[in-house]
């Protein structure tokens, strides 16, 4: 099982993550991104220093690999397809997979024409005040302005308040293709993270709760705060997306639970995802693992995405820089401090809202967590037992 090389594009905390699991089941990784990014930091093996959308750069990586994967879906999908060609190396997800969901309007059609249920949204057909005053007339106020592509942690996102922030809206998002989605009033945001085989078998992990800050994700709950039927069928509706993709590997299904009960995906990530670090302490194995397992085609058995026991519960608090350089570290260290807490930290350089880093807390019960997490966050000064 460990004759097969793996080459990721990107090297940022989710290739980082990505080549631990591989370095435990002795699969070679070789990464390309700019040098020293963090999942270079991790593994001396020879990676590739360039860009994951440059052609040059990617039959570079392509020439050392048999498999190719991603932990950022914003590489040259072109180029994916002519390595795939001319070097015979499999890439998963599939290029035409990673193409489709790059454009989130296009995601949209297709989970739409698949029968997933999905935000309601509007291609917006030129950048200007008449075409979004129509869409105002259509979804109300406010509704949420969005880049079509190249989005990460809501910087692609305008919540359009009223018709006269029409043009600060087109000011802020001049110049990208964009979508018009109709306002979810959401009561909670719910994640599951899907795993699929290449024979087309789907494994969700448990439903679980995000919060953000600042369109960041700031905290998950896992498992969510829900009712069971909540919690079924939202992992229902994640594999059944996650099924009208081919090809393998894991994917992050984001989800909005309305007031009345409906739930409707915001978005999908063809990667491990943010909303699935707690599976690193909390799970039989972790997001991580799971991509690795279905890339390279080794054995999923049943159970494999579970809570590792049925009373586990779990929180993840990200660590975002501080606006004082490294005050984030505090946080860290009252979480070393914790029992049953686990700190991540990625190698980057800080700078205010960066994502730093991450704490898993695991305990018996959710109250229990919280509390652990309380003077984590400094809420209290009491070290838990
Ligand atoms: P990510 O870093 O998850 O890729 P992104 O930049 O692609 O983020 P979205 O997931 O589209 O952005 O939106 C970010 C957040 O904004 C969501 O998690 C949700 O809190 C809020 N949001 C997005 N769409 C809507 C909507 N239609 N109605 C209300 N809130 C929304
Ligand atoms: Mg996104
Ligand atoms: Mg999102």
């Amino acid at each position: 099982m460990d004759n097969k090389i793996v080459g990721i594009l990107g090297g940022g905390q989710l290739g980082r993550m990505i080549v631990e699991a591989a370095n435990r089941l002795n699969i070679k990784t070789v990464v390309l991104d700019v040098p020293n990014s963090p999942a270079k930091q991790i593994n001396s093996n020879e990676h590739v220093d360039g860009s994951f959308t440059d052609l040059k750069s990617i039959i570079q990586l392509a020439e050392k690999c048999d498999i190719l994967t991603v932990e950022i879906e914003h590489v040259d999908v072109e180029a994916l397809k002519y390595v795939k060609e001319k070097f015979g190396v499999e890439i998963y997800p599939l290029p035409d997979t990673i193409k489709l969901i790059q454009d989130k309007y296009l995601q949209k059609e297709h989970l739409i024409q698949h029968g997933i249920s999905v935000t309601e949204s509007v291609a917006v057909p030129s950048n200007d005040e008449q075409s979004l005053i129509e869409i105002g007339n259509k979804f109300n106020y406010p509704f949420m302005l969005k880049s079509r592509t190249l989005a990460y942690d809501g910087r692609g996102n305008y919540v359009v308040k009223t018709k006269e922030s029409i043009p600060e809206a087109l000011e802020f998002l001049k110049d990208r293709p964009l979508y018009a989605e109709k306002w979810c009033p959401f009561n909670k945001e719910l994640a599951v993270m899907v795993v699929r085989s290449i024979e087309g078998e789907v494994f969700a992990y448990p439903t679980v709760e995000t919060i953000h800050k600042n369109n960041i994700c700031h905290v998950v709950y896992a498992p969510a705060r829900v009712s069971d039927s909540i919690a079924v069928k939202a992992s229902v509706l994640a594999k059944n997306a996650v099924k009208s993709f081919p090809g393998c590997g894991i994917f992050g299904v984001e989800m909005f639970l309305l007031p009345n009960n409906e739930i409707l995906i915001n978005e999908i990530a063809p990667r491990p995802h943010n909303s699935g670090h707690y599976t690193i302490d909390a799970c039989v194995t972790s997001q991580f693992e799971a991509h690795v397992r279905a890339v390279v085609g080794l054995p999923m058995p049943k159970n494999f995405t579970s809570l590792s026991t049925t009373t586990t519960n779990a929180i993840m608090l990200n660590v975002l820089g501080d606006e004082e350089s490294n005050k984030e570290l505090e946080i860290c260290r009252r979480a070393l401090e914790t029992p049953n807490a686990s700190v991540y930290l990625y190698g980057k350089s800080t700078r205010p809202n960066r994502k730093m880093g991450h704490i898993n807390i695991v305990s018996s019960s959710m109250e229990d967590c919280e509390s652990r997490l309380d003077y984590i966050i400094g809420k209290s000064s009491k070290i838990p037992e």
